[in-house]
């Protein structure tokens, strides 16, 4: 039995849904499809999802959604009708979606509804029996899947039948709908394919697999034909954006191996996760940006028992939560994505950890990037360290931090924010293009 998940570009309008079908039938074992809320039909596009957000916005502010909504309405009905079902039907659980939304249900359920409505039109299209996820999916408060979920939906599905589910959403153990972080609905997908003991999940997608580094920057970057569940992890922790980080937990100990593939290229082989990879060195390497720096310093700090992670809770009330750290004697460097904190919190923060803890120095700065470079037995090759290291300087490339050696998959590079992309190129041509 194969899962498939298919993303918001590949359900983005009624001619993409059309190519779901055609993948979904071309296999007799791809019985069950989770699916995305429509994504981008271009590049200056918006994502139902982004829309549902700004519709919850608008009325937890007391305006009203008519606008925006009428917007995601219009795009729901066009879909029906494109594939010819019955758009009556969907515009009566547009109209109860508004009146919900209306009524202050809040920002999961809003997000939800994309998902919800997808999987619905999808169902009536495909003639495949449509399942809730709120039925069968408990999310926990810090957004991990609840263990009582794999059983849930293993009693749910019959075997045989086919079925089609929304991704991204469950409910809480309190019956409150609840949605993964962004681009969750690879979690969904690998909840589904662990609970049923699927013999794969296919990750379908708008590119043809996980590439060695963002094809928008390096043009000719190839895509990776095998990668490890830990390699995939670690790649999508520095911005590599094709597959969610936390979709590989449900299916780790299960072993099922995931493949990344392009709706509109079904015939490319696309990137194959697995649990143990064979290869040894680099796999590919990724940027991510956007991020800030708070460094403190104390003398002895590390004398004072518990000391790091009073500083941590503390940073935590200040809504930040810090992505990379550094320990130095008597020092810690944490990165954080600076979304998390206005530079007057973050003063406000610096105000009171300085207080509070005695530091000798807490201050803040932004426009940080940590570039990653990830792969097999990083620690012992030793090669694309170095490459990359050197690759840097002999471009001008400034570095402001190096963490090689927390894990055996990765090597990760502090630089300033507005290098990336050289960053990126200088990088790649290092490690992946130095024998050619
Ligand atoms: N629609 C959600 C998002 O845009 C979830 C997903 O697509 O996986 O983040």
């Amino acid at each position: 039995m194969i899962v498939c998940k298919f993303g918001g570009s590949s359900v983005a309008d009624a001619a993409q849904i059309k190519k779901v079908k055609a993948i979904l039938e071309s296999d007799p074992e791809r019985t069950i499809a989770v699916v995305s809320a429509p994504g981008k039909r271009s590049s200056d596009d918006e994502k139902i999802t982004d829309m549902l957000y700004k519709c919850n916005s608008l009325v937890q502010k007391g305006q009203t959604c008519r606008l925006v909504f009428a917007e995601i309405a219009k795009r729901f009905v066009e879909i029906a009708r494109n594939l010819k079902l019955d758009a009556e039907a969907v515009s009566e659980k547009l109209d109860e979606i508004r009146y919900q939304l209306d009524a202050g249900k809040g920002a999961d359920f809003a997000a939800s509804r994309g998902e919800y409505l997808s999987a619905w039109i999808i169902s009536q299209y495909l003639g495949w029996e449509f399942i809730d996820s709120a039925d069968v999916i408990v999310i926990n408060q810090d957004s991990t899947v609840n263990d009582v979920t794999y059983q849930r939906v293993r009693e749910r599905l019959e075997p045989g039948k086919k079925y089609v589910i929304p991704g991204f959403y469950g409910e809480t153990e309190q019956g409150v709908l609840k949605t993964f972080t962004r681009g969750g609905s690879d979690i969904t997908g690998a909840i589904i394919a662990r609970s049923v003991g699927a013999s794969l999940y296919e990750n379908w997608t708008d590119v043809s697999g996980i590439y060695r580094a963002d094809p928008r920057v390096v043009k000719y970057a190839e895509a990776i034909p095998e990668l490890s569940y830990k390699e995939v992890r670690e790649l999508s922790d520095v911005g590599a954006s094709v597959f969610h980080e936390e979709a590989i937990a449900p299916i780790y100990a299960s072993g099922i191996p995931i493949n990344i593939k392009n709706t509109n290229r079904p015939e490319d082989p696309g990137t194959m996760i697995v649990p143990e990879s064979s290869r040894e060195g680099a796999a590919g390497v990724s940027v991510r940006t956007s991020l800030s720096r708070l460094q403190v310093r104390k003398l002895m700090m590390f004398k004072k028992h518990g000391m790091r992670h009073a500083l941590l809770t503390m940073l935590h009330v200040f809504g930040i939560r810090p992505c990379y750290s550094l320990y130095g004697i008597d020092t810690i460097v944490w990165f954080y994505e600076s979304r998390m904190a206005s530079d007057s919190v973050t003063a406000a923060m610096c105000e009171r950890l300085k207080k509070e803890f005695s530091l000798d120095e807490c201050k803040a700065d932004h426009g940080h990037a940590i570039l990653g470079i990830v792969g097999g037995n990083m620690d012992i090759e030793g090669g694309p360290c170095v490459k990359a290291l050197q690759a840097l300087c002999k471009a001008g490339i400034d570095v402001t931090s190096v963490n090689a050696g927390a894990s055996d998959a990765s090597v990760l590079i502090g630089i300033w924010e507005k290098d990336a992309k050289a960053a990126l190129k200088a990088v790649y041509d290092a490690v992946f293009r130095s024998d050619k």
